[in-house]
């Protein structure tokens, strides 16, 4: 660090000391650079700290080719930065520092230890061993363009770098730190932001008919969003009640999509299409004589409470043999299992939603290096970038990655695939 006139000078400053962040300055140290870490808080990676419930889920399991589905329609964007730095490169990256990695059966990849304490701890001894200078407690206010770059102005003092990097995150939990103050940063110097919104956020439903059924969960189903009568976004995973409506990986991940007012329908009947499963239900129960509609329901793997339950919505008595069931019945009862429509009142807010839609415009951002279009020497990394991933570990995937990928760039080391570790 060198002192001109009044200002202290850094070769990068980074705004937010969470994975992005970090990863970010670590490596930027490492090549050389001298690199501050300002950051609001009075510690860092509080978020990563509640990632995973404390576990941290840091990576999926798989080739990267297999990740870019997992960013809604941004998957072209990250593409550079998570070749750049991969799943792999991270596993091995806490490996070659004693922390080694586990992945469940579905992919998700957490630290063996289940703590997500010891990735951070492991982040901030990196940018320790490194030379990483870090400011608690220093929140950015403002960022002016000036002759040497960047003039970073915090509530203590102001610093001066040819290299500013926004890694400040979204704006969901606050209380980690990650308020929003990078959007405020990033359109000061004239960038455009998205439209924001709740993402990875369960939803709230309309006069939800199960609140008794909460905690009830399901695998495999088939969830459609639908718009003005149009079926706008399918997805089909696992799915939950709540006290409220509906959550789980199946409804999370197309949450980005969900606005208050769509209509969400749920095929109750597991790994099958929803036309597959009415069909296969009204054969079963046209077929059925004197089983009960009760029994159908179970043999499709309903289970009891909830059979019981949309027979009663169906208007359909306790007990009912197929036989006994009527045509307008028996419609009603393989619509619900198989399309049965909840109405969205609205996703769960900014302070339980686990990541952010929308942020800095991705048209204004080269993902080939993470700098700016509008300027050169500013970069963004990480979640205030319009990028949101879907659960499973996609989020600090492209928040570490990106990180890497903007301090190589500053560095001059950016190539088109890497392997190495920083
Ligand atoms: C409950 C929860 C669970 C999650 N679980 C997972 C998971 O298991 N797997 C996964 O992949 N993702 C998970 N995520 C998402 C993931 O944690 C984030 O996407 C990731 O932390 C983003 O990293 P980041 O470095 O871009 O931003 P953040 O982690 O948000 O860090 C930004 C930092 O910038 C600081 N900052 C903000 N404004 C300023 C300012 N003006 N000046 C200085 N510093 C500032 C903040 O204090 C913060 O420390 C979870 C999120 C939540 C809320």
């Amino acid at each position: 660090m060198q002192i001109e006139g009044e200002l202290k000078q850094y070769d990068m400053v980074v705004a937010g000391g969470g994975p992005s962040g970090l990863f970010c300055a670590h490596c930027g140290a490492m090549a050389g650079k001298a690199v501050l870490v300002l950051e609001k808080m009075p510690s860092c990676g509080r978020k990563l700290l509640v990632s995973g419930t404390g576990q941290c889920n840091i990576t999926h399991d798989g080739e990267i080719s297999a990740f870019l589905a997992h960013y809604g329609t941004h998957g072209k964007f990250v593409k550079p930065a998570l070749l750049q730095f991969s799943n792999h490169d991270l596993v091995r990256f806490f490996h070659a520092r004693g922390l080694e990695m586990v992945t469940e059966p579905g992919g998700k990849v957490f630290p063996s230890t289940r703590r997500a304490g010891d990735v951070l701890a492991v982040l901030i001894s990196e940018c320790a061993r490194s030379g990483v200078d870090i400011h608690c407690n220093e929140p950015v206010i403002g960022v002016a363009v000036s002759r040497g770059g960047f003039e970073v102005k915090t509530i203590r003092t102001a610093y001066i770098s040819p290299h500013f990097v926004i890694a400040t995150g979204g704006v969901t939990y606050p209380a980690t730190g990650s308020s929003g103050d990078g959007y405020t940063l990033a359109a000061s110097l004239g960038h455009r932001i998205t439209e924001i919104g709740p993402a990875l956020s369960a939803v709230r439903v309309k006069d939800f008919p199960y609140p008794d059924l909460a905690g009830m969960s399901f695998e495999d189903l088939r969830i459609s969003v639908v718009r003005q009568k149009k079926h706008v976004w399918r997805n089909r995973g696992d799915l939950i009640f709540t006290h409220h409506g509906l959550s789980g990986p199946g409804i999370l991940d197309l949450s980005r999509y969900i606005r208050a007012g769509d209509q969400i329908l749920v095929s109750f009947a597991p790994s099958q299409e929803p036309e597959e499963a009415a069909k296969a239900l009204h054969a079963a129960l046209l077929r059925g004589g004197r089983v009960q509609v009760a029994t159908v329901l179970r043999g499709i793997g309903l289970p009891d409470r909830l059979a019981r339950r949309l027979l009663d919505m169906a208007g359909i008595a306790d007990g009912s043999t197929c036989a006994h069931l009527g045509r307008s019945a028996r419609n009603a009862v393989v619509q619900l299992i198989s399309g049965h429509p909840f109405e969205v009142e609205a996703l769960a807010g900014f302070d339980r939603a686990m990541v952010t839609r929308g942020g800095v415009d991705l048209d204004e951002v080269n993902p080939k290096t993470m700098e700016s279009r509008l300027h050169r020497g500013l970069y963004f990394t990480g979640e205030v970038l319009d990028v949101d991933g879907d659960s499973g570990g996609y989020n600090l995937q492209f928040a570490c990655a990106s990180g890497v990928l903007a301090a190589r760039s500053i560095a001059g080391v950016a190539t088109k695939k890497r392997t190495s570790t920083p």
